[in-house]
């Protein structure tokens, strides 16, 4: 029975991983939970699944659960996120809290030797030198959840590191994948939301809509499986079944394929390196899809892409920047206070302002975040 950590559980990926918990109760417990404010969601989990400790985001929404729950410990704050990450019964943390908020449970899940799960790409894009490190030191195996990374980290079972020739990311396109930039200008925060292929939560569903998910994902890819940028390639493949590539030295190309369903990566890094049943996910049918779909990523029409190439190549604190500019601008975007093209141009300002810090810690990495937020919402004026 492997104990679990569940950080994010009222979101997307988290509702998902109660599928997975439900479906196999032999194999996996929920421990601990944490979320943000949503208690609608919330209130039935902890009935249904009975986590000992439960975290919020804060003091209000911790005393309604308490109100609710005498029996259950809860705990408001970052702080929470922390304490059940490296609580003594649990055997794995699945990180997937939206944003850098997620970044300091990560570093305490690796130190206590936790497995960790990460759906929390924010993570790896804030600090990835900082998480690898301690996951090194510590000797933890960091198991990704992202399809793509996921998908890779299958086709890399048992083959060496050094013979890769290059990773290839898939993307979907996102709700707008066939809109020219004059379209693009006009789209409103409900057709960002439309995403074509994958039901997720609503940051991550505009991040695929203007293509930064892709190029947060690069950067993912660059630090989990340590390859240089220029080993990471990116193709459009809209019917989302190849889940991403490896090429090796001898040109031969491993894939990882299914249908789209997040399911089953969440499942894969909760079993690795073993594998369970999951009836609940759609079989792939290939003769039923018939044909599948390539093309070269435009990166004039997805300057996102370009963006977070170029942030990654220079390294240290312009990846934090990046991520906290894009944080902060999506979230104006869904408060309807910008328009969908503002999110990329604060983003590009935001980059261009800042003198890259290298090899950063922890205290530079919070602070170049924080100050990266502020001055976002300083273009708003
Ligand atoms: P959601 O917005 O659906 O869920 C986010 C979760 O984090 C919610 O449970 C939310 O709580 C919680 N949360 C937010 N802030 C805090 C906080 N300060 N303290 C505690 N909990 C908090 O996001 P997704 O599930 O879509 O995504 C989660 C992560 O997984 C992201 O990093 C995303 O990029 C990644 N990911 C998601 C995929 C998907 O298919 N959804 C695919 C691949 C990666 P509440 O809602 O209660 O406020
Ligand atoms: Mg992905």
């Amino acid at each position: 029975m492997k104990k679990i950590s569940l950080l994010g559980a009222t979101g997307s990926i988290g509702l998902q991983t109660l599928d997975v918990i439900r479906e196999h109760p032999d194999e996996f417990s929920l421990h601990a939970m944490a979320f943000g404010k949503n208690m609608d969601r919330a209130i039935p989990i902890i009935k249904e699944f009975g986590p000992k400790r439960v975290v919020t985001q804060d003091e209000a929404t911790k005393k309604i659960v308490k109100a609710e729950f005498q029996d259950i410990e809860v705990i408001a704050g970052k702080e929470g996120l922390e304490e059940i990450s490296v609580d003594a019964d649990t055997d794995l943390v699945l990180n997937a809290v939206m944003g850098s908020v997620g970044l300091q449970a990560t570093l305490k899940a690796i130190e206590s030797e936790k497995q960790v799960a990460i759906a929390n790409k924010e993570t790896l894009v804030t600090a990835g030198h900082l998480v690898m490190e301690k996951a090194a030191k510590h000797n933890v195996n960091l198991l990704p959840v992202d399809s793509e990374h996921s998908a890779i980290y299958q086709c890399l079972n048992g083959e060496n590191q050094t013979q890769i020739n290059n990773l290839i990311l898939t993307a979907s396109g996102g709700s707008f994948r066939d809109y020219t930039r004059a379209e693009l200008a006009e789209v409103t925060v409900e057709d960002a939301l439309n995403h074509p292929n994958w039901s997720m939560g609503a940051k991550i569903t505009i991040d695929s809509a203007t293509m930064m998910n892709k190029g947060l994902e690069v950067i993912e890819a660059h630090w989990l499986f340590g390859v240089p940028y220029d080993q990471i390639k990116v193709i459009q493949h809209k019917e989302s079944v190849i889940h991403s590539m490896v090429e090796f030295m001898d040109n031969s190309v491993i894939a990882q394929l299914g249908t789209p369903d997040m399911k089953v990566p969440i499942q894969y890094a909760l079993t690795y390196p073993s594998r369970l049943e999951l009836p609940m996910s759609k079989r792939l049918d290939l003769v039923e899809i018939g044909k599948l779909h390539f093309q070269q990523m435009d990166m004039g029409r997805f300057p996102t892409l370009k963006m977070a190439f170029d942030a990654g190549k220079e390294g240290g604190t312009m990846t934090t920047v990046l991520n906290a500019a894009n944080e902060t601008a999506v979230e104006l975007f869904l408060q309807r206070k910008i328009s969908f093209l503002a999110i990329e141009d604060m983003i590009k300002k935001a980059l261009n302002e800042h003198v890259s810090i290298k090899k950063p810690d922890l205290e530079t990495i919070l602070e170049v975040d924080q100050d990266t937020r502020r001055q976002v919402l300083s273009y708003l004026d």
